[in-house]
């Protein structure tokens, strides 16, 4: 072990320290029952980006005894827990769609301050009739395209189709990209700048009843095709950096510390790591980022060597930036209505749609990450998707037997208890989106996905009874729910819905399972928990700093509580912010 620097020896003290280190609730014996006195309070030393010891004054005095030291009262009377870590964002991308013109349902952050949601299709069709008024002309002389992000089917009432964007022009190129951008509405201007026509054979092009393209392009290959005329609009000059920053500022501002971003690769692998390397050199993005690729795209990349390409990534990468495992997308989204779903189906007869690499061919693709040791991402949204995945997993596991894989299914939104039971026993996980019970459930009860599945959206309390390990996580902001950890651990604990009805009550789990789940859990699923995710001697001095203690207030409160302030490496990240 390298000799300790202990020049920098700081001891924040605080009202109450939970750190999540189930031997040490709150690390000294002595420290459980509150602050009678300074020596008593509650205490985290850490030097050289690290905790020293948790515990009183008190009981860390043999180190204090030892060496010179500064003790911070800054969070006297706050709450310190581990750094929150939200295992599965896409921080760069969705701060790039911050950049175009709105059109979804819920108020939403963007450079220029809080744009406000518009109701429903009617409102969008107006905004977009009045966009294409004010376009003009680009340099060669025709409409300029107008391009707008985060429209929602389920709650702005429906569909977009080339017909109704004809009606609101037969001249401007109107390219409408879905919040989750899973789907591209455009209007037939805009698909011929794309390239295609009603003889193009492509995965993912909607089309009429009579064969007609209809304007859809759906799923990662066509959506990718319908960005490509738009590009220099989605993509300005600088705009990842920008987008870095601002979502950055926004992940901290809810007590994360630690994400991941899991489309590594969508847009460009060097660039995209290029632009947090930069923003973590100067000090503007204050969190730890593990750098996810997608698969296809690094397929299509690097080719044969795509294992060469992540190692140099690895062998480049530090403690605050690098690359993990890997990360398939097979089945659509909750809230566009495009997952997978067994028998009964969708209410309306819909099949839902599957990624863009065919499901017989899944097990050959992942063969060779699982055979070199790389973690695996795999996203499975619908129950008939999580089945699959299972499938794939038995026989990677029987065909090439590996030990605590961790293999992580992504959302785990729409499940059974067997399903639960069989993920464990193949030594499987969940990173599971919660926030659907309170955003989405009863919406796509009465459309979409019927009662008994909407209800039982994110069964945390199977996972549970089955003994497999879970995280939460926002997936932030590619589907239509904010990001905050905290009100995750709410919706978890409560299972809420929209009207305040409590969905599924058997699938709630407790106060300390669903902080687990934002703290040294979701750590485990991304094989960081010898590092992060608890406060431990010889972890990252990452904290969470809070106003309320979250096993105190009332569970209904939980994501209402004040984030104050984080703690990346020792130091308080309200320092670095400008
Ligand atoms: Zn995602």
């Amino acid at each position: 072990m390298a000799a300790p620097d202990w020049s920098d020896l700081t001891v924040y003290t605080a009202a109450r320290v939970h750190t999540m280190d189930p031997g040490r609730p709150h690390g000294s014996a002595s420290a459980g029952g509150g602050p009678p006195d300074r020596a008593g309070a509650m205490a985290v030393a850490v030097a050289g980006g690290r905790i020293v010891s948790v515990g009183t004054l008190d009981s860390m005095a043999p180190w204090l005894r030892r060496h010179a030291h500064t003790i911070d009262d800054r969070y006297a009377g706050r709450v310190l827990l581990p750094g929150f870590i939200d295992p599965h964002t896409h921080l760069r991308m969705s701060g790039t769609f911050m950049g175009l013109n709105y059109v979804g349902p819920i108020d939403s952050a963007s450079p220029t301050g809080v744009r406000a949601g518009l109701p429903d299709r009617d409102a969008v069709l107006n905004q977009l009739r009045s966009l294409a008024a004010e376009t003009g002309t680009g340099p060669d002389g025709r409409p300029r395209p107008v391009t707008t992000w985060g429209y929602d089917p389920a709650s702005q009432k429906g569909h977009l189709d080339r017909d109704m964007l004809d009606a609101i022009s037969d001249t401007v190129p109107l390219w409408v990209c879905s919040y989750a951008p899973h789907i591209v509405y455009a209007n037939t201007p805009m698909i011929e700048l794309i390239g295609v026509d009603d003889t193009t054979d492509l995965h993912g092009l909607g089309r009429y009843p009579d064969g007609r393209l209809n304007g859809w392009f759906i799923e990662t290959g066509a959506v990718g095709l319908a960005f490509k005329p738009v590009a220099a609009d989605v993509y300005r000059p600088g705009f990842g950096r920008e987008a870095v920053d601002r979502m950055g500022a926004v992940a901290r501002a809810a007590g994360v510390t630690t994400t991941t971003d899991m489309v590594w690769g969508f847009e460009s692998f060097d660039g995209e790591w290029a632009d947090h390397r930069a923003a973590i050199d100067a000090g503007t993005f204050p969190l730890r980022m593990l750098m996810v690729p997608f698969e296809p795209r690094l397929r299509r990349a690097y080719g044969r060597d795509m294992l060469d390409y992540l190692a140099a990534k690895r062998a480049e990468g530090d403690d605050r930036l690098t690359t993990h495992g890997v990360k398939y997308v097979n089945d659509g989204s909750y809230p566009s209505m495009t997952l997978r779903l067994g028998f009964p189906g969708y209410l309306d007869g819909d099949e839902g749609l599957t990624g863009e690499i065919p499901w017989d061919e899944i097990y050959e693709r992942m063969l060779p990450f699982w055979t070199a040791g790389i973690q695996i991402h795999s996203h499975a949204n619908g129950d008939e998707t999580v089945d699959m995945t299972l499938d794939v997993l038995q026989r990677l596991l029987h065909d090439h037997p590996r030990f605590d894989h961790r293999f992580v299914i992504e959302h785990y939104c729409l499940s059974t208890p067997a399903q639960a039971r069989r993920l464990a026993a193949l030594g499987g996980m969940a990173s599971v989106n919660a926030y659907f019970v309170r955003y989405r459930a009863q919406m796509h009860a009465e459309a979409g996905f019927g009662p008994d599945r909407s209800e039982a959206t994110a069964r945390l309390g199977s996972l549970e009874r089955a003994g497999a390990a879970f995280a939460l996580h926002s997936d932030f902001n590619l589907v239509v729910t904010p990001l905050s950890p905290l009100l995750a651990a709410e919706i978890a604990v409560t299972r809420t819905g929209a009207d305040g009805a409590v969905l599924a009550p058997g699938e709630r789990i407790s106060v300390d399972r669903a902080l687990r789940a934002i703290t040294v859990d979701a750590a485990h699923i991304l094989r960081r928990d010898d590092r992060l995710g608890s406060i431990e001697a010889g972890k990252l001095a990452d904290l969470t700093v809070l106003a309320d203690d979250p096993y105190e207030v009332d569970p209904t409160r939980l994501g209402s509580i004040e984030v104050v302030d984080t703690v990346l490496g020792g130091t308080p990240t309200s320092q670095l912010a400008r």
